[in-house]
Parts: structure tokens; C-alpha cells; sequence
């Protein structure tokens, strides 16, 4: 059900000019900060969760992801900013007022109850009679494919199966938000994977709100409509998965998502100048000729030739690392280090020591903003 827009008397949050685009249960942030002491764990968070979208909130360690998803849920209070559902400021209420979802790394089930208990055991609290309690429960175990295992002890169930279990326990509220936090760490690679798609289509089914936090970006790539990336406490970039992977905003997100190649330079008119060669970079931003910049361009952008070609640097193989489906070529240039990732072949084409023109495809190239040492070692 959607909320009328009803925002408090003298709250600063105009619901006119900043949501007349926007679904009325849309979840924002506004100046969300958190300070713990002297540590500020998310510092003025400014975001809008869409209504029925997934948004991954994506970082290392110690970026306040948690603490974000957590003042998010009633567990932490903000130490000041207003969050807001369909309109109403609801940063005073607790948790059990909001009555959102949640999903914990931990799979935090009740190991003497059996598992379609588990999934109707908030029914129970809530005063619903048993033959909806029972129907409902078996209507999320069918949602999470585990029809029929109702009956089984929480120990005979495998850690994928357990981690379904809490995703149906708790949707049994039909919550209006649902929160995740690090909800497969605890899985093996390959139940992960699997648990990733079931996720995404079941919260596509159900077109829910849903917020996961994640320090793994594939985790983020496979399941997540928007993608917030953190690093201490700030947020670096919001945007689609594609937008983050090919526009990073800077070297910090270049990096944290997936190889990057990053070359310092110094902008001219038309691009940028590395390694005493011009390159040109058409989506050269606004930047002035001269500034100190960093070129990003992803590794399978790069193309080998064996002559010298226009946009290219001249380059020694120092490592091939052979994945399979992908052969990854680290090349050392007067740009410095770079990669390139070409298709994987039975053919061993590539040794170290051999020479190539590393071409820079203008179109596959963007200019950042110069990277500083703090980028590289919270990526
Ligand atoms: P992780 O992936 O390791 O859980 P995170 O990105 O979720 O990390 P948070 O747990 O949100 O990060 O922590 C952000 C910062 O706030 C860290 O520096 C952390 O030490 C600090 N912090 C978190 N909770 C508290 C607390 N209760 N008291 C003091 N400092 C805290």
C-alpha cells in the first residue's frame, strides 16, 4: 500500500522539489550521517532506494555498509539526517515500527523448530491463526524452492538451504523493505552463485525493495538494479551495474570493480599525454589541459598489434596468466604497468619478453580525476 506524502511540519525535506519523479515508497536518505566518538562510520549520505528495485550497498571493510543498512532497519540511530518511506520521516521509529525484512549473515533460525515453523514463526507472534500460518509458510517455502522440506529439523538442512529459510522467514511479514546483510558469506563459491539468481528473480517476482550489503562486487553485478559504492564512510558513486563498471566516478570505484588499467598523465586539448605519448580520449570530462588526470580503461578494451598504430603504446610482456576462457597479459610500457585480456586459445600465442603496440581505443577510454594513495589501498 502506498503511503500519502504527509512530511512533518518544519522538518527541511520538501516533498515537491525533490519528489515529484519519484514513487511515493521510495526509501531516501537525507544527510545520513553516524559518528561513533571520533569515528564517523557514514558521513552525509544523500540516496534514494527505489521503490521495488535492488540496490546493493557494495564496499571493503569498514566502509559503513553495515552501520548505513542498520540505521536503515531501527538498530542504529543516525546522529542526524531524516529517513524517509513513502513521505514520512521515519528516523525516530524503532525497529519493530518499521517491521522491515531482514537477513543476516548468520542464518539465526530456531534450530528446535522445524523449518516451516521457522518461516511462520512472526505469524505466530502477530496473533495469526495456524491454518494461515500454514498455508503461508508453505507458500514462501514454495517461493524459495524448498516445498518440501517443511517438515525437516533445521540441522538437516545444508547451509543454502538454511540461508532460504531466513529469506522466507522474513518475507513472511510481507515487509515493505527488505534488508540483507552479507546474506551468502557463509556459502561455499558455487551455492553462492546459484543463491545470487534464485535472490534476484524471487525479488523480481516480488517486486520488493531490497537492500543488500555486500563486500563481494560480482554479488553486487549479478543481483543489483542500482549499486552504491562505499569507502570510508563516504559514498563514492551511485549508478546502474553497467555505469559503475564502465564510468567509474574515480580510481577508488575503477579499481574495487573488477581490473583497471589506470595511467597518469596530463590532460591536453584532446585527451591526455602518458608516457611521452598523445592518446585521444573523446569523454575527456571537464577537465583543462595541463591538470594532472588519470586515464581508465578496462583491460579487455586494450587491443595487441604487432605494428605501431595510432593510440597505442609500445609494450614488453612480463607475465601471461592463462584463466580459461580469458588470457590476461600484463605488459610493462613507458605508461607503466597495463594489462590486456584477450580470449582465452589451445594455442600458447603470447611468452614473456614479446613486444606489442597496446592500442587505447578512444570511445573505451575516460579520464579521472588524478588517483591518490588513499584509492589504492582502501581497493
Ligand atoms: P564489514 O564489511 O567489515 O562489516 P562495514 O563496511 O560494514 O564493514 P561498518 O561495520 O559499518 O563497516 O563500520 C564502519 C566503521 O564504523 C568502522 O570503522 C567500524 O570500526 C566503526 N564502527 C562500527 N560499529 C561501531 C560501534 N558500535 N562502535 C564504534 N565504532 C563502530
Amino acid at each position: 500500500m502506498m503511503k500519502p506524502l504527509s512530511p512533518k511540519p518544519g522538518t527541511a525535506w520538501s516533498p515537491k522539489a525533490d519528489q515529484s519523479f519519484l514513487h511515493m515508497s521510495d526509501l531516501i536518505l537525507k544527510n545520513i550521517r553516524k559518528a561513533y566518538g571520533h569515528v564517523t562510520a557514514v558521513e552525509n549520505a544523500n540516496l534514494t532506494f527505489e521503490s521495488g528495485k535492488l540496490t546493493a550497498l557494495l564496499g571493503p571493510s569498514g566502509c559503513g555498509k553495515t552501520t548505513l543498512l542498520r540505521m536503515i532497519a531501527g538498530l542504529e540511530m543516525p546522529t542526524s539526517g531524516d529517513i524517509i518511506l513513502g513521505g514520512e520521516n521515519i528516523a525516530s521509529k524503532s525497529a519493530e515500527q518499521r517491521k522491515f525484512g531482514m537477513v543476516f549473515q548468520s542464518f539465526a533460525l530456531f534450530p528446535h523448530l522445524n523449518v516451516a515453523r521457522n518461516v511462520s514463526y512472526s505469524l505466530r507472534i502477530a496473533g495469526v491463526d495456524a491454518t494461515t500460518r500454514r498455508a503461508k509458510a508453505q507458500e514462501l517455502l514454495e517461493l524459495v524452492q524448498l516445498g518440501d522440506k517443511g517438515q525437516r529439523k533445521i540441522g538437516q538442512l545444508s547451509g543454502g538451504q538454511r540461508q532460504r529459510v531466513a529469506i522466507a522467514r522474513a518475507l513472511a511479514q510481507e515487509p515493505e523493505v527488505f534488508l540483507l546483510d552479507e546474506p551468502m558469506s557463509a556459502l561455499d563459491a558455487q551455492l553462492r552463485g546459484d543463491l545470487q539468481m534464485q535472490l534476484r528473480l524471487l525479488q523480481q517476482k516480488l517486486g520488493i525493495t531490497t537492500i543488500v550489503v555486500t563486500h563481494d562486487q560480482r554479488e553486487a553485478m549479478t543481483m543489483a538494479d542500482q549499486i552504491v559504492v562505499m569507502s570510508h564512510g563516504r559514498i563514492e558513486q551511485i549508478g546502474t551495474p553497467q555505469e559503475i563498471y564502465h564510468k567509474p566516478a574515480n580510481s577508488f570505484v575503477a579499481n574495487f570493480i573488477g581490473n583497471a588499467n589506470l595511467l597518469d598523465g596530463i590532460a591536453t586539448a584532446t585527451g591526455i599525454r602518458v608516457g611521452g605519448t598523445e592518446i585521444a580520449v573523446s569523454d575527456r570530462g571537464s577537465f583543462a589541459a595541463g591538470q594532472a588526470v588519470t586515464l581508465f580503461c578496462r583491460p579487455e578494451a586494450v587491443a595487441l598489434h604487432d605494428t605501431e598504430i595510432p593510440n597505442s603504446v609500445p609494450g614488453t610482456v612480463t607475465f601471461v596468466r592463462d584463466e580459461g576462457p580469458a588470457r590476461e597479459i600484463h605488459l610493462d610500457t613507458p605508461a607503466g604497468h597495463m594489462t590486456a585480456e584477450i580470449p582465452g586459445s589451445f594455442e600458447a600465442t603470447v611468452k614473456i619478453g614479446d613486444r606489442f603496440h597496446a592500442e587505447l581505443p578512444d570511445g573505451l577510454l575516460h579520464l579521472l580525476p588524478e588517483r591518490s594513495h588513499d584509492d589504492e589501498e582502501a581497493a
